[in-house]
């Protein structure tokens, strides 16, 4: 692979940007392995948002002053920013949410709600997280579309055959993850995205666990709607993204009315606003479109190949630390190309909540649960797993300390 001879991110400078990094508990500096969840926020991005607040808030779009216009050209550069991030055409095409999960309820109520019908399949994959899977299983009830689901193979990848068996003409959508939150595995979204369009139907791929950690070309992909969120790339909470093609954008019904989203309006009738303001009714995150846009700045100056090695590396270096202590289960492919950075694992006879606290005991932050795949986990046969999940701040050393830890589990539950 051409970017595995990049040189290495510089984690100890980096480290320094990220103040609550040096946060102690109990005398011990904290090990945050928990980025999948949610990651950090580097200096540059708490300090752009708090310009933001210091020198030119306002609402947007409506006014005449100089603060409303300083603030709505940079609330609507954050849309350019973000298109520019994922080879999107442009703004049109950036819609600003809540985070993933409203992007992809937006597109279930604007077009499964009102383009579903009986006959229809939506074609989910067993990796799915319950932002999309509850999502589009509600949408099915209601419109009385069915939904199949592409099956996850022993190695945690998803079995394309059974793809090539279930996406067939009576599919409506393909709706799939880009990079599991659970197994690490990084799907082959473009062959996904090729079968959908072959027959005819859409593909929406859920990016929250990819684009804040490798280069995604929406394009290249050939994704007709594809979302993420600010807060898990080094961004704030309270924004989301979901991408669509213009010409599919264009088409559909607004879901959410009020402000801010009308063209004109008269007691019987409203018109839209253009793209993509007809989808971001009422006062919109306008503090969290500036963090963002200075997150995809920081981001882009670290160079998303050498973020993608970096965390290849560490989920690497941590799936082979965990095997080689013999009683850990893990779960998805092996550390490479095909998994992204995160390693989700059981300790043999020790339950994840419990083997979380007791990690929580060395200041070590990783997430214990289903991970919002209950599904999957009930494939796995397990109830709960532990996930550690990296990102630019971690080092090797951090990777240490966590499987170091694991003796003290050995010892209470054996
Ligand atoms: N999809 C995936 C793959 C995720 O990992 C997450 C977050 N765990 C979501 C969707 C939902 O993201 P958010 O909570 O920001 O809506």
């Amino acid at each position: 692979m051409s970017h595995q001879n990049l040189e290495s991110l510089d984690v100890e400078a980096i480290r320094e940007e990220f103040p609550i990094l040096e946060r102690e508990f109990d005398g011990q500096q904290v090990v945050y392995l928990d980025n999948a969840a949610t990651t950090q926020t580097p200096d540059a991005v708490v300090d752009a948002m708090s310009e933001y607040y210091r020198t030119y808030n306002a609402n947007v779009h409506r006014g005449i002053h100089h603060l409303s216009q300083e603030a709505s050209i940079r609330y609507e550069e954050a849309h350019d920013r973000v298109a520019e991030f994922i080879g999107a055409d442009g703004r049109e095409e950036i819609v600003f949410t809540k985070n993933t999960t409203e992007a992809e309820n937006l597109l279930a109520y604007s077009w499964g709600l009102n383009e579903l019908e009986p006959g229809d399949t939506v074609v989910l994959t067993e990796m799915e997280h319950h932002a999309s899977l509850v999502t589009w299983q509600q949408v099915a009830k209601r419109t009385g579309a069915d939904v199949a689901y592409v099956r996850v193979d022993d190695d945690g990848r998803l079995d394309m055959d059974h793809a090539r068996e279930l996406i067939d003409d009576e599919t409506a959508i393909v709706s799939a993850v880009h990079v599991s939150n659970t197994l690490g595995t990084v799907n082959p979204v473009s062959e996904l995205t090729e079968l959908a369009h072959d027959h005819g139907a859409l593909a929406f791929i859920d990016g929250a666990q990819a684009v804040p950690n490798r280069p995604v070309d929406v394009g290249e992909i050939d994704a007709d709607f594809y979302a993420f969120s600010g807060h898990k790339m080094a961004g704030p909470t309270g924004i989301g993204v979901l991408y669509g093609k213009e010409a599919l954008f264009e088409e559909l019904e607004p879901y959410l009315y009020g402000g801010g989203m009308i063209r004109k309006v008269t007691f019987e009738e409203s018109t839209w606003a253009d793209l993509p303001w007809k989808f971001e009714p009422g006062t919109p995150p306008i503090a969290e479109a500036v963090g963002l846009h200075a997150a995809i700045d920081w981001l882009e100056d670290l160079g998303m190949d050498r973020i993608r090695q970096h965390e290849e590396e560490l989920a690497a270096y941590a799936y082979d630390q965990l095997a080689a202590e013999g009683d850990v289960d893990l779960y998805g492919p092996e550390g490479g190309p095909d998994r992204g950075g995160l390693v989700s694992f059981n300790l043999e006879g020790v339950h994840a909540h419990d083997l979380t606290s007791i990690l929580n005991d060395h200041t070590i932050a990783v997430r214990a649960g289903d991970h919002c795949t209950q599904p999957l986990h009930d494939k796995l046969g397990v109830p709960a797993s532990t996930r550690a999940s990296f990102y630019v701040y971690n080092t090797r050393e951090e990777v240490d300390k966590l499987v170091a830890a694991l003796d003290d589990a050995r010892q209470l539950f054996a």
